[in-house]
């Protein structure tokens, strides 16, 4: 297992330098015990499983692309969403980017999704299944408004908070990014019940789709976690910050820059 780490992330290093990258080319799972390896913004996966295509309760997105492979453990909590918001009549469950058959690094698109511990899940969750050309070109819905400093009021449905909700509240998730006008929605619709709210982190994009992460399992000795969110519900100061004017003069924000390797997208 080491020999296979250190190869992974001499990989990964070749990658961050490289304009493609090698992972794109990789078509099949690497054999041996099911691991998550090293962070999700620079890692790879053994032995990772595809999402299964033909399912009752979720449809995969852009099949084609090949990014629904994942670590066991990301295939299940698929699974243990759909099969609850099927269960309460939320509708279905679209799933969108894994990983790559190996994990990996992307050429576009994503930072993250490296180590089979990441999806995105759409916000919508319609009543009746996508054709096949429907999910070859799924038209991404944005529920933030143009100026971003809060949702679309009549494309927010309870469904949605009920989704990230259900997903927030699995022992298996550490994290899920969002839109910060969708975490302070959020904030606004929360009851007593807040406890779920501190996994989900505002973060830049995430329109139309929810980042969940999931933390290291613990039969993966070289999978490297993020430390868990600061205490509380992240609402209030937090999710406001993103929404502080310009620095006057500059035409940019206050703060709230990507960071130089991203954990996410
Ligand atoms: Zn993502």
């Amino acid at each position: 297992m080491r020999k296979v780490f250190i190869g992974c992330l001499a990989l990964a290093a070749f990658c961050a330098a490289a304009a493609q990258t090698p992972w794109q080319k990789i078509d099949h799972p690497v054999a041996g015990a099911p691991s998550a390896i090293g962070s999700f913004a620079n890692g790879c996966i053994i032995w990772a499983q595809p999402l299964a295509l033909e399912a009752g309760n979720y449809q995969v997105l852009r099949p084609d692309q090949r990014r629904y492979f994942g670590h066991p453990d990301l295939l299940l909590f698929i699974q243990r969403l759909s099969n609850q918001v099927k269960h309460l009549g939320l509708g279905e469950v679209l799933v969108g980017d894994m990983a790559m058959p190996a994990g990996g690094r992307f050429n576009s698109g994503h930072a993250s999704h490296q180590s089979g511990l990441d999806a995105d899940i759409w916000l919508q969750t319609p009543r009746q299944r996508l054709s096949a050309y429907q999910l070859l070109k799924p038209q991404p819905l944005s529920l933030v408004a143009a100026n971003g400093r809060g949702v679309v009021p009549r494309l927010w449905r309870p469904e949605t908070a009920a989704l990230i909700k259900l997903a927030a509240e699995d022992d298996q998730v550490t994290r899920i990014f969002v839109n910060p006008a969708i975490k302070k929605q959020l904030c606004l619709d929360a009851g007593s019940d807040r406890d779920w709210l501190r996994k989900v982190r505002p973060w830049f994009g995430h329109r139309a789709h929810m980042h969940v992460r999931l933390r290291c399992p613990p039969s993966s000795r070289e999978c490297i976690d993020q430390p868990i969110p600061p205490p509380g519900d992240g609402c209030g100061a937090e999710p406001e910050s993103w929404f502080l004017p310009a620095k006057p003069g500059t035409g940019a924000p206050v703060k709230k820059t990507p960071p130089p390797l991203p954990d996410v997208a």
